[in-house]
């Protein structure tokens, strides 16, 4: 039983990447995650074509087939993840068209839906959309925790390396006289059982919204394709080279508020609104849906693993996803210091985000298909 939830989902909790096409912009500085949009494509296409039967899906009287990329930001991720997908059904259309002996294996129009939160650079994205794009691009803002499509009108969702974001800080980790408060750090890092407690129920809460909201949008037969970072259970999240960065971000913030050049207060009241779950947690969740059959499930390392990581590179991935975030809590004029005090910190420690630090997180993709 799917319950309507179709509320206006303009999230006041919305801190896109950074956008323009400049030199700390997402798109400039996201080889890491387009590491996993590619390193999936052979999965991708090989679940399309296991589990998409194209003759049974309910195709409206001009055959468009509707994509929705969730979380795309301002590319070039998307562009690669939609183009991969296409050409996966673009194969299976022409099989089965050969088989038919119908004469024309191109019948099928495409229309992709770019999602992201409202205040995303759609204007970088829109104007990054490759010239020999196969589809019609189509804009829509909103947060996909909640209803973004009409009911039963898209034939695959996908999502790649942004189901860790939530769509708030529980309350209690900025309730200083609750126990859950996270005082000292800035996500849950595994150092207090209340936190990650608060962290995790807000994070199953989420899951649940977003599964329940594409169970409503996707068609009977539509796919759902997830790819997300997940922590190998039983493996604490500053084990891991993401944990070991936020806590090194943290500990950056302390730093310039000592030297007075941030109010430690700040400092306090600053949380990522991210969680990363465990492999198991977050397979619970999903396998909780009654509204899809799993069909794949399929952990990977990441690509990037065996990398050596320059403190640079790392610290313009990680502006590059949280200098939104860190300028709307500290002001827009802090971001430059703040990274670049970051990334000299970082080129100090950076053994220790590389050492022995690979073997906590794991990548999860997931194929549902929608009962
Ligand atoms: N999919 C791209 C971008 C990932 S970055 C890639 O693989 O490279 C994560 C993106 O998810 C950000 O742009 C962020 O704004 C978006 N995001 C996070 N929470 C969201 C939500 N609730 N609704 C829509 N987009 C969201």
């Amino acid at each position: 039983m799917v319950h309507n939830t179709f509320v206006s989902n303009i999230s006041p909790e919305a801190y896109p990447m950074v956008g323009g096409d400049g030199p700390h912009s997402y798109a400039k500085n996201s080889i890491y995650q387009e590491a996993i949009v590619n390193g999936s494509k052979g999965m991708i296409a090989a679940g399309i074509r296991k589990t998409l039967d194209l003759k049974s899906l309910r195709l409206d009287t001009s055959s468009t087939f509707k994509i929705a990329d969730l979380g795309c930001s301002t590319g070039p991720n998307t562009f690669i993840a939609m183009q991969n997908i296409i050409e996966a059904i673009e194969l299976i259309k022409y099989q089965d068209d050969c088989e038919c002996e119908h004469d024309n294996p191109s019948g099928l129009e495409f229309q992709v839906f770019f999602n992201d939160h409202s205040n995303n650079d759609f204007n970088t994205l829109f104007k990054s959309v490759p010239l020999s794009q196969k589809y019609f691009a189509t804009g829509v803002p909103g947060s996909f925790h909640g209803r973004l499509f009409p009911e039963s009108s898209l034939h695959v969702a996908h999502t790649s390396n942004a189901l860790p974001w939530l769509s708030k800080i529980p309350k209690e980790i900025t309730n200083s006289n609750s126990p859950a408060w996270n005082r000292g750090h800035i996500l849950c890092s595994g150092f207090e059982k209340e936190v990650a407690e608060a962290y995790s129920a807000q994070f199953k809460n989420d899951i649940e919204s977003f599964l329940n909201a594409r169970a409503q949008e996707l068609v009977p037969g539509g796919l759902l394709l997830l790819l997300t970072p997940t922590i190998r259970d039983g493996i604490p999240m500053f084990s891991t080279p993401e944990g070991t960065n936020f806590d090194y971000l943290g500990s950056c913030l302390y730093d310039l508020a000592n030297m007075g050049l941030i109010a430690e207060e700040k400092v306090d009241s600053f949380n990522v609104p991210m969680y990363y779950p465990f492999l198991g947690e977050l397979m619970g969740h999903i396998k909780r849906n009654k509204n899809f059959s799993i069909e794949i499930m399929n952990t990977f390392t990441h690509p990037l693993v065996h990398m050596v990581y320059s403190a640079e590179f790392w610290a313009s991935l990680s502006r590059a996803a949280f200098g939104g975030l860190v300028g709307q809590h500290f002001g827009y004029q802090f971001v430059d210091r703040i990274f670049n005090y970051y990334s000299t910190k970082l080129a100090e420690n950076m053994s220790s985000i590389c050492d022995g630090k690979t073997q906590g997180k794991i990548e999860l993709f997931v194929l549902l298909r929608r009962n």
